[in-house]
């Protein structure tokens, strides 16, 4: 009765009698791979399997993948529209003209009695990118709110932002292949192994073919630990202090590409300078990591002919995730390592289509990477939009953690959701709790009518899943890929792309402006804008020489793919970006700067003595709207628990397979404790799937550059709880 359940219930394999297969891409991280759904007789949806001729993924799929065909039919989707008066009255049913003109006049009616930016939107990193771009338009152009970001402020914001400072534009610049040609890879933050499993199986053929060191940085015994040469168990948030001393290691004995400094970066003397307080005598009492390790790793790092780093949260989710992106970057830039088979700086992406939202959405600026900052951008946009100038702001809004504090102080009074669920990814859930009961209106556009953000709506637009929609996705390595419809949208539900362009036609700017009925309309006018120039240089982000037709065939082409690329018989891309050691940056030289350690984070004390981590299990995404649904997934991994080091546990009475109280200085939340070693003794972790867990308790300070919250820094204490009813509390929360 471990988990309060009394029947257990049987693992069901799909059946596959396929009749056809259909091409599309995976709709939940950014691995990017591309998929087949088998189709029976009578058309219904029946298996998944991997597409062998695709470069990412070479047939294989991880258990998600494998398991997306059954979303189409998953419990809890939307079927019509809803509405209500109050958040806490019974949503009823409605028709879509109603529900989109309740919406647009409550948006107007809010914008005229608070001023434009008092009604936000929020998207999110799971749409095409053609609905990125439109919901952009329709944001930007015609709704004319200022406010308006995506949720990916809570996973790549940090990862965007550093390389912004770094090397003057956004875009990963390596690739997969990289793991191919690479002699070191050092890995920041990230458990490959259950986040990214196919980029993770690249990476192990490619250590089978040839041995090459990993070394891997992260404060827990992650399963990608476990497999690593060297693993360096860092105190949470101090990442700049070991890259810092392995900078000064690197420098003072002289191993630096010097000449590819001077050619291609400018701020050398400064960084130089910086890290000679960083001496691992000094920085292994901050980070962790005894400074033996500290050098030998620095002197593995600089000596390989090439080297890479890749990270995801454990670097992101931070403080100074911002700092800690251009830190990995300053490490890759003064040992030669950007630009080379082998060698880059490769943020590991979150979302499917995070990089189409930071491409395309105009949620941090405008379309193709411009800058609502630049007058000759805003007017480029404007010309091709066919709206006034002066419509644009002229710096960007609020960024997504911004926005929820502008509801607290009644800056902002209406929000419109987009495939995001606050109520279980933010941190603080209690307080997110009481802004979403404060806002005059909340509209939440999403595909599942259960969603726990809904509770508090005014109006609910059911949107379509994955592949009853067409557009594309752009992967962790900027490879842009179709996702076609394979299904018509299911019952009342519409494409989001269609929700966009409806409520456009409810504004006054859209009678000038052009809102093409079909996505690859989107798609035109993404090309056109992403030709020309930038800083006197060919705009990197060029997808010109791209079709729908070029992306099947190629199974995913990488930007920049050029007119003239277009031309040739060759779908290939690009792979890698800068290798001609010039930057997008006004003189064309990258940006090394120095990063200085500050320490701002809630530390373990007497009264919350253990670090709060969290992360992702393989099993799930996000806030389980959907993998939540997911039969085997869910069976995999049903319940929240927490990992807990058997030392600390004995120290407190607490055993294996037990409920615990954890609290911390927000909330309180119940789990189930797993002990395992995988945890130092001053540290638990949770994974951060569930509702009404983990984000009860995260503090989420914010990084002054990218605005992105540090989940995986902050303290708690553990308590004994009543078995039984933890097991009742647990059964219920499992009904969803
Ligand atoms: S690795 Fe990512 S993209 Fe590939 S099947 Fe799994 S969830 Fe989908």
């Amino acid at each position: 009765m471990l988990f309060g359940r009394k029947k257990r219930k049987p693992i069901t394999i799909p059946s596959k009698q396929v009749k056809e297969w259909k091409y599309t891409t995976c709709n939940y991280c950014s691995t990017g791979c591309s998929i087949e759904i088998g189709l029976s007789e009578d058309k219904k949806i029946v298996t998944t399997r991997g597409h062998a001729g695709a470069d990412v993924n070479r047939g294989k799929l991880c258990i998600k993948g494998l398991l997306e065909h059954e979303l189409f039919e998953s419990p809890g989707r939307g079927t019509e529209p809803l509405s209500r008066e109050k958040h806490f009255e019974k949503l009823e049913k409605t028709t879509w003209d109603n529900a989109l003109d309740t919406t647009a006049s409550k948006i107007k009616e809010i914008q005229e009695k608070y001023g434009k930016d008092a009604f936000a939107v929020i998207s999110t990193g799971q749409l095409v990118t053609e609905e990125f771009y439109t919901l952009g338009k329709l944001t930007r152009g015609c709704i004319g709110t200022n406010n308006y970001d995506g949720n990916t402020t809570l996973c790549m914001a940090s990862a965007v932002s550093g390389y912004k400072r770094t090397f003057g534009l956004d875009g990963p610049p390596g690739c997969y292949e990289d793991f191919e040609h690479t002699h070191c890879l050092m890995a920041f933050g990230s458990n490959l192994p259950e986040q990214h499993p196919i980029i993770y199986w690249r990476l192990k053929e490619a250590l089978e073919k040839r041995k090459f060191p990993l070394i891997v940085v992260d404060p827990r015994v992650t399963m990608f630990a476990q497999f690593a040469d060297i693993h360096l168990p860092i105190t949470p948030g101090t990442d700049c202090v070991l890259i810092n001393a392995m900078m000064f290691v690197i420098i003072n004995e002289g191993l630096q590409d010097q000449a590819y400094i001077d050619a291609s970066t400018q701020g050398f003397d400064e960084v130089k300078a910086l890290v000679q307080d960083y001496d691992p005598k000094t920085a292994q009492h901050i980070c962790g990591i005894d400074e033996d390790t500290i050098r030998n790793v620095a002197r593995i790092y600089a000596k390989a002919p090439s080297a890479m780093s890749i990270w995801t949260m454990g670097i992101n989710q931070s403080t100074h995730g911002s700092d800690g992106v251009a830190n990995i970057n300053n490490l890759n830039l003064i040992t030669g390592n950007i630009g080379i088979p082998g060698g880059t700086s490769l943020s590991i992406t979150g979302q499917c289509n995070a990089m189409g939202t930071r491409e395309w959405s105009s949620c941090s600026g405008l379309p193709g990477y411009r800058y609502l900052e630049n007058e000759d951008e805003r007017q480029e946009i404007a010309d091709y939009w066919g709206i006034d100038v002066d419509f644009l702001p002229k710096k960007r809004g609020l960024a997504q953690t911004d926005i929820f504090p502008a509801i607290e102080t009644g800056e902002i009074k209406g929000l419109w959701l987009v495939a995001t669920n606050p109520m279980t990814s933010m941190p603080n859930t209690s307080r997110i709790r009481k802004m979403l009961e404060k806002l005059e209106f909340l509209v939440v556009q999403d595909v599942y009518e259960d969603v726990e953000t809904n509770q508090y709506s005014h109006v609910y637009f059911p949107a379509s899943v994955w592949a009853e929609k067409q557009g594309c996705h752009t992967n962790t390595e900027r490879r842009v890929n179709l996702i076609d419809n394979v299904l018509p949208p299911y019952a009342n539900s519409k494409p989001d792309f269609w929700i966009f362009n409806q409520m456009a036609k409810r504004f006054e700017n859209s009678k000038t402006m052009s809102f093409p009925d079909e996505p690859e309309g989107a798609f035109n006018e993404m090309k056109e804008l992403s030709k020309g120039t930038h800083n006197g240089r060919p705009r990197t982000l060029d997808i010109s020489g791209m079709s729908y037709e070029k992306i099947i065939k190629a199974r995913g082409i990488q930007w920049p793919y050029r007119e003239e690329d277009g031309q040739s018989t060759s779908l290939k891309g690009t792979q890698r970006l800068y290798s001609d050691g010039v930057f997008p940056t006004k003189s064309g030289k990258a940006n090394l700067l120095p990063i200085k350690f500050y320490n701002n984070n809630e530390q373990p004390c007497g009264e919350y003595p253990f670090w709060l981590n969290s992360g992702r299990v393989v099993e799930h995404f996000h806030t389980r709207t959907r993998t939540g649904k997911i039969g085997n997934c869910n069976k995999f991994s049903p319940t929240a628990y927490m990992e807990m080091n058997p030392d600390a546990a004995a120290d407190l009475g607490i055993t294996h397979q037990s409920y615990v109280r954890l609290t911390s200085r927000r909330g309180d939340a119940v789990v189930l404790v797993q002990l395992t070693q995988r945890v130092p003794r001053n540290m638990v972790f949770v994974p951060f799937h569930y509702h009404d867990c983990v984000n009860r308790l995260t503090l989420g300070l914010l990084d002054p550059h990218s605005r992105q919250p540090a989940f995986k820094q902050c303290s708690v204490r553990i308590e004994h709880v009543d078995q039984a009813e933890a097991a009742k509390l647990n059964v219920e929360r499992r009904t969803y």
